[in-house]
């Protein structure tokens, strides 16, 4: 697969494989060139954690992976299915497999709705009958959590956002998905909420059998929970790899830049490099060659005009960077 920027899928095993997905939104000021040529892959069992800045395109190409956003080109297969031919209503059988819960959680529930009839709702698309359907959903707010009658009588807007992420989860559970797309499902919680439902979503991921992705901007949130990581930058992969690896010793200037502006990062390693400067370039026009290059203290010439492909850097970590980091430290080759 060398030369398509696509060395760290890991081929016909994967649930979720997605390959050189392009999301483009025109509009009268132009093209957003949301997700340029995103390759990844997810084994099952996995998770994946995809990181970077807000308007990087994380979000898209989750929704893109649902086809909740219509892919302008590229490949999408979950479980051995490619999504992109699928029908409309093959691909509402196949959502129920891959279920999503949102930042808003109670934005995401039905605002009239009790608690119990969200979950027993959610159930239609399996065909089972009701007293089947109450039962599982009773089952499942117990295993969030919520199965007390105090909760299960509630409207949304009586509950806390972790209640109400809870609830989102339980009803995303009930239907036995084979993946859980979570999309910044912490971000608006509180910070000792966040620790309890990222500590939900790793028990019951074992649970059900499930396969996570991941997305958030805080980096922290993704290394408590991913396998993998894939940082983005400008609607492309910047790296991907095993999350310790990558946390430990990013390949990729962005990686280090983006670890480097969290608090976070190992005091002890002393790292001066680079650090992130500037704003994002407009997705409407980005960079020739490495789209981070303009913020990269570690560019050259090489980095304009060519665009870097996603190669392996160390055993197992990928980077598309024409200069990449070498060592634990960060320091750039000599
Ligand atoms: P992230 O999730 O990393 O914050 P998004 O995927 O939401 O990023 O957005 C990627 C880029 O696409 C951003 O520049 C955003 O403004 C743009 N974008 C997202 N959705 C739309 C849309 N429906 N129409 C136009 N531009 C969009």
């Amino acid at each position: 697969m060398a030369g398509s920027g696509t060395a760290h899928l890991r081929g016909d095993d994967a649930l979720l494989s997605v390959q050189d997905l392009v999301v483009e939104y025109p509009g009268k000021a132009g093209t957003v060139q949301a997700v340029s040529k995103v390759s990844f892959d997810v084994l099952p069992g996995e998770t994946l954690g995809i990181v970077g800045e807000s308007g990087c395109g994380k979000s898209t190409t989750g929704r893109a992976m649902l086809r909740l956003d219509r892919a302008t080109s590229g490949r999408i297969r979950f479980d051995g299915e490619q999504i992109e031919q699928a029908g409309e209503s093959r691909m509402r059988t196949l959502r129920r497999h891959m279920q999503m819960i949102f930042q808003d959680p109670v934005a995401s529930l039905n605002p009239r709705r009790s608690v119990k009839d969200i979950v027993v709702e959610g159930l239609a698309v399996t065909g089972a009958p009701a007293a089947e359907r109450a039962k599982t959903s009773a089952d499942v707010l117990a295993k969030v959590g919520l199965g007390d009658d105090r909760f299960t009588g509630m409207l949304p807007r009586q509950l806390s956002g972790g209640q109400a992420q809870r609830v989102a989860i339980a009803r995303a559970l009930a239907v036995n998905p084979r993946l859980l797309l979570c999309d910044e499902p912490v971000s608006a919680l509180d910070v000792s909420v966040q620790a309890q439902i990222l500590n939900l979503i790793s028990d019951l991921k074992a649970e059900y059998d499930l396969t996570v992705v991941f997305i958030a901007h805080d980096l922290g949130v993704v290394r408590t929970i991913s396998d993998n990581v894939m940082v983005m930058y400008l609607g492309k992969v910047c790296e991907f790899g095993d999350a310790v690896e990558v946390y430990d010793a990013p390949a990729h200037p962005y990686t280090r830049a983006l670890l480097d502006s969290v608090p976070l990062t190992d005091p002890d390693k002393g790292f001066a490099g680079p650090s992130l400067e500037g704003d994002m370039p407009s997705p409407l026009s980005p960079p020739s060659g490495c789209r981070f290059r303009t913020r990269c203290p570690l560019a050259q010439d090489r980095c304009a005009e060519e665009e870097p492909e996603v190669r392996e850097i160390r055993k197992g970590q990928y980077a598309a960077c024409h200069f990449p980091l070498t060592s634990a430290a960060g320091e750039e080759p000599a």
